[in-house]
């Protein structure tokens, strides 16, 4: 799934903004993202033609999609500092669906790595792993080469929920059931 296909889903949750956090001088999703708004149109990898060396040169009258659109490293505040996309390399986007395909697609992540696979190894990508493993958050990582896989959670929980696979182990049973707990109600 590519970062303009990532960008056309609908029902982008409204997760609060984390307060005291500032995009500085990020302009990631003013480059990568496509708009396709009545009020305003971009094409996606390409810088908005608005963008100044010191960010929206528009800002008071920026588009309403402007003012709406807030990556998940604005929205949660668990997430560290370096994680900001452009010291990153790493574009975080929250999701809802409703109806869902699936348990895993209720609310979701998706990380998007911006440059190279890579950056997910790195230790702001793996802290923040690891604050998704423990809130039981599922996130999918892509890299704008189509592809798609579930980072967490683990594929024989995500069978479990999918209810596929073979018959779970009681361990897996029971964290599957935390998830259903967490995400069947939503
Ligand atoms: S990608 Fe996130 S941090 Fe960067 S400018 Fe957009 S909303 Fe701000
Ligand atoms: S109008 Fe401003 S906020 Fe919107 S994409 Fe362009 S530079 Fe970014």
């Amino acid at each position: 799934m590519t970062i303009e296909d990532n960008a056309r889903l609908p029902h982008r949750t409204a997760l609060p903004l984390a307060a005291g956090r500032e995009c500085g001088g990020c302009v990631v999703c003013c480059e990568v993202l496509p708009v396709d708004d009545p009020e305003f149109q971009k094409p996606g990898a390409t810088l908005c033609k608005h963008c100044t060396s010191r960010g929206c040169g528009v800002y008071e009258t920026r588009p309403a999609v402007c003012r709406e659109w807030f990556c998940g490293w604005r929205r949660v505040a668990e997430l560290p500092e370096d994680l900001r996309p452009d010291r990153s390399g790493i574009l975080i986007m929250d999701y809802k669906q409703d109806p869902a395909p699936s348990l895993l697609h209720k609310r979701y992540l998706v990380a998007i790595a911006l440059r190279t696979r890579d950056a997910f190894l790195a230790p702001p990508f793996q802290k923040a792993l690891a604050h998704f493993r423990k809130n039981r958050v599922p996130l999918w990582l892509t890299a704008n080469d189509g592809s798609m896989t579930l980072a967490h959670p683990s594929h024989d929980i995500a069978l479990a929920l999918l209810g596929q696979g073979p018959e779970p182990t009681p361990d897996v049973a029971r964290e599957a059931e935390k998830w259903r707990q967490i995400y069947a109600p939503l």
